[in-house]
């Protein structure tokens, strides 16, 4: 089984980078394509739906500033295609799903925290992200940073 495209999903931290070097050293291994995207989610969603104003502004600065973000972690990998950069709004799942399909992605790669007890209750995109995935998902474990 080998891959030919590497749909690689960024939430914009600084955790990103050790998700994109295992699908960039996977994609180099296998010569697959690689495609990086981020989803902005609408932030009514985020206040729980029920929000009395008008939040498009914020919402459009939002959206600005995560594609600036996205164009800087791309700059740091040479291969990747500024047109591979996808940056869209909506629910994470559903987006990455639809965008894995569109550009018939045959590898979808995650960051997983690894998460357990309330938080995994909680949910997390990793695991969302296998349900009703169009292609094989593969989630790269993020080291859980220390606390002094
Ligand atoms: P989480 O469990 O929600 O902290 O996210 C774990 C992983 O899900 C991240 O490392 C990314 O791979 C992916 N992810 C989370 N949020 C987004 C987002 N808004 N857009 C794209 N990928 C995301």
């Amino acid at each position: 089984m080998t891959y030919q495209h590497i749909l690689v999903a960024v939430d914009l931290t600084d955790e990103c980078d050790p998700v994109i070097g295992s699908a960039q050293r996977l994609a180099e291994a296998v010569g697959a394509r690689f495609s990086l995207i981020h989803v902005v989610e609408p932030m009514a969603m985020a206040f729980g739906g029920d929000v009395p104003m008008d939040l498009s502004t914020l919402q459009k600065q939002q959206y600005d500033q995560a594609g600036e973000r996205l164009n800087a972690f791309a700059a740091r990998y040479p291969t990747l295609d500024v047109k591979d950069c996808h940056l869209t709004y909506g629910q994470p799942r559903q987006e990455i799903h639809r965008l894995a399909a569109e550009q018939k992605c045959d590898l979808i790669v995650v960051g997983s925290h690894g998460r357990h007890g309330l938080a995994l209750l909680l949910g997390s995109t990793a695991n969302d992200m296998l349900h009703g995935a169009p292609c094989d998902v593969l989630a790269v474990k993020i080291a859980s940073k220390k606390t002094s």
